[in-house]
């Protein structure tokens, strides 16, 4: 398989190995690597609706989708034409503009407890940007995250758990200085047990959550686990920050603060918002906002923050995104999943499938993730010669047993048919010895 693979993809290869001389791993962002599922990865020549082909002309079916902000499918006319548009009226000018205040409004409008947003450039800078923020407003240093949940790069998220059980945590990075972690306390997602013991002291600003779980596979929060969260918050005088990055406005129409009716301090946006265009922003009620400069001391800026042409595309994508699309995405989710599991539970196969909405994932294990260290089980050869078999077949799904693959709304049930049927013959051969 592995020769047969190559000649398929004959260009990718070639110009993987011209990238690695010049770009380190051959990527701009780990995950594309490939390293953990082995192999080259395709190089994307080009990308319409649910498709993306490469540069020898293979076609897959997508189901990573740029990691989410892909959502009304792949240069969708709308967005395109919005973008282009933007383009002819220059392509940024480090001044304000209308464009920016409309998507504000959106954004205001559609996710309850938000008065105001800042727009930034990434999901690393909105989440950032965020607990310097709540560190600022509440005179507060210490934060809270949770082990799988990812918050971008910024080095106060690159901290893993230390060997004690409220240890506090050690850099997952070198070039990360502990005095920096030594603020990063590590709970274990959809566990409120010792998120009840960091806060305790009243010393903790924020606690930092992924509402669901996606960046370790699609973990859901179980119930009373965001509701937990709040209600420790408030006893202590600590923020809560959604990291809706991932979630926003895609899990519903005002993201997970709507669909687990949870009260955020501050909520961090990125992907869906920029329509494919790097864009981020943190966004909360007016009295906390109103602290960033320069309405407040609390220092954040950006050149290119609010870059028109990112701005243009993420409005034309929200304007997609009404609530007949959200009816969509969750019906093709449920269809997705209705078939997949009459495919799992018809042969016994030792998969559980997660799903909220359009965001899903494959665990090859028999028991639920709910959370990071459950699926420390996962054997990745399994996974690796299951995400092969799909890929070679014109499946592109995340390239690691631990991260969500998503729908779009250019998905149709006909295509998800053609998944399933890939998924059942793969399943079949990966697991041919338990069956
Ligand atoms: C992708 C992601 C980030 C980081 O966003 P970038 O734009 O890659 O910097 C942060 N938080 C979550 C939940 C994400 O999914």
């Amino acid at each position: 398989m592995q020769d047969n693979r190559m000649d398929k993809r004959e260009t990718s290869a070639r110009l993987f190995e011209a990238a690695t001389k010049v770009i380190p791993g051959g990527v701009n962002s780990p995950v594309r690597a490939f390293r953990g599922v082995g192999g080259t990865p395709p190089f994307i020549k080009r990308a319409s609706g649910p498709w993306v082909y490469d540069e020898d002309d293979n076609r897959y079916l997508d189901f990573v989708g740029s990691w989410g902000p892909m959502i009304v499918g792949h240069a969708h006319p709308e967005v395109v034409e919005a973008a282009q548009r933007a383009i002819r009226d220059g392509f940024s000018f480090g001044a304000p503009t209308r464009a920016e205040t409309v998507l504000a409004e959106e954004i205001v409008a559609r996710v309850p407890h938000i008065e105001m947003v800042r727009l930034v450039n990434s999901g690393t800078e909105a989440t950032m940007s965020a607990v310097r923020l709540a560190r600022a407003a509440t005179g507060r240093d210490r934060i809270v995250k949770f082990d799988g949940c990812y918050h971008g790069h910024a080095d106060s998220f690159l901290v893993a758990a230390g060997s004690g059980a409220l240890d506090i945590g050690e850099p997952s990075s070198p070039g990360v200085p502990r005095a920096v972690v030594k603020d990063s306390l590590i709970a274990s997602f959809n566990d409120l047990g010792v998120v009840e013991d960091f806060l305790e002291g009243d010393d903790v600003a924020a606690v930092i959550v992924e509402p669901v779980g996606g960046n370790a596979g699609c973990i859901p929060p179980i119930d009373g686990f965001l509701e937990g969260l709040r209600e420790m918050c408030d006893r202590h005088g600590t923020l809560l920050i959604l990291d809706e990055v991932m979630t926003g406005f895609r899990v519903a129409r005002g993201g997970a603060v709507e669909r687990f009716g949870i009260r955020p301090d501050l909520v961090t946006f990125g992907k869906v918002i920029g329509g494919g265009f790097p864009i981020g922003a943190y966004a909360g009620p007016e009295h906390l906002m109103r602290q960033v400069a320069p309405s407040g001391s609390v220092y954040q800026a950006g050149t290119l923050s609010g870059n028109p042409v990112a701005v243009a595309a993420g409005t034309a994508t929200l304007a997609l995104l009404d609530a007949a699309a959200y009816e969509t995405l969750e019906s093709l989710g449920a269809y997705l999943e209705r078939s997949l599991l009459g495919v799992i539970h018809g042969s016994s196969f030792p998969v559980v499938l997660q799903r909220v909405g359009s965001m899903f994932s494959l665990f090859l294990r028999s028991e639920p993730v709910l959370r990071v260290s459950d699926a420390a089980d996962i054997d990745h050869e399994q996974f690796a010669s299951f995400f092969h078999g799909m890929l070679d077949d014109g499946f592109y799904l995340a390239p690691s047993a631990y991260e969500s693959s998503f729908l779009s709304l250019s998905h149709t049930p006909g295509l998800i048919d053609e998944f399933v049927a890939g998924t059942a013959e793969h399943f079949h051969r990966v697991f041919a010895t338990l069956v």
